[in-house]
């Protein structure tokens, strides 16, 4: 069963739950190794996006997937709004026009937007960022849709592997954003953006298809 509009809101309203309900926690994590404000963007963000997708009723997954990324880069600052608003925008584009996201299109969809991070931010793997999270999910859903997973299969799959790619994170020195002001003690701290992303795509994975 493929991943229809209704479904693309479904799992973007249950984004915007999760994301209000680790409001708090977010904000924790980045007060550590940051400046303390990622829950609070991330929140107003998806609130945004939540408001934005109720009245507009969007017609495909790809034009539902460019409404969330317009919405986010409007609405969030710091260094993750434009960089969750240019995955979206990546991912909306892989899309394309059609109705329905089978298995190999949604793992296309996390790896155009994981793309659209790395041009974005010029992080790779390792350097304490949301890559950390992205990455390893976007590998996982190919392998998963190559085995012939369907959307949702795919995406637990990939919400899976951003989980634990999110906890690689805790050891690491950052080497990209705020959190790299702080070297080594950036070190034995999970990254704030690499938790959301998991947060993210675990609340996709479980609402995506009814
Ligand atoms: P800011 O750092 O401007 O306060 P946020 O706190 O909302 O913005 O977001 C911080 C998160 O953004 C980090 O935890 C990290 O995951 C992510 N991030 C920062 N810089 C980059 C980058 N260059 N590439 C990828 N992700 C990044
Ligand atoms: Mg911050």
């Amino acid at each position: 069963m493929g991943c229809t509009a209704q479904d693309v809101v479904a799992a973007v309203h249950a984004g915007a739950e999760i994301v209000a309900a680790y409001r708090d926690e977010l904000v924790e994590m980045d007060r550590v190794i940051g400046d303390a404000d990622h829950g609070e963007n991330m929140d107003r963000g998806f609130r945004a996006v939540a408001a934005k997708l109720d009245t507009s009723a969007p017609e495909t997954p790809g034009s539902a997937l460019k409404l969330v990324a317009s919405t986010l880069i409007s609405t969030v600052g710091g260094a993750s709004g434009p960089l969750y608003g240019t995955a979206f925008l990546r991912a909306a584009s892989a899309a394309g026009e059609g109705d329905e996201l089978d298995g190999p299109a949604v793992a296309a969809i996390l790896k155009a937007g994981l793309d659209g991070v790395v041009a974005r931010g010029k992080a790779e793997v390792g350097d304490k960022t949301m890559i950390d999270a992205l990455s390893p999910a976007a590998d996982a859903a190919k392998a998963a849709a190559d085995d012939g997973a369907s959307a949702g299969q795919v995406l637990a799959a990939a919400a899976e592997a951003a989980r634990n790619g999110a906890e690689s994170t805790e050891p690491l020195v950052a080497r990209k954003g705020r959190a790299s002001y702080l070297g080594e003690r950036s070190a034995g701290h999970v990254d704030p953006g690499a938790r959301s992303t998991a947060l993210l795509l675990s609340a996709f994975a479980e609402r995506s298809v009814r």
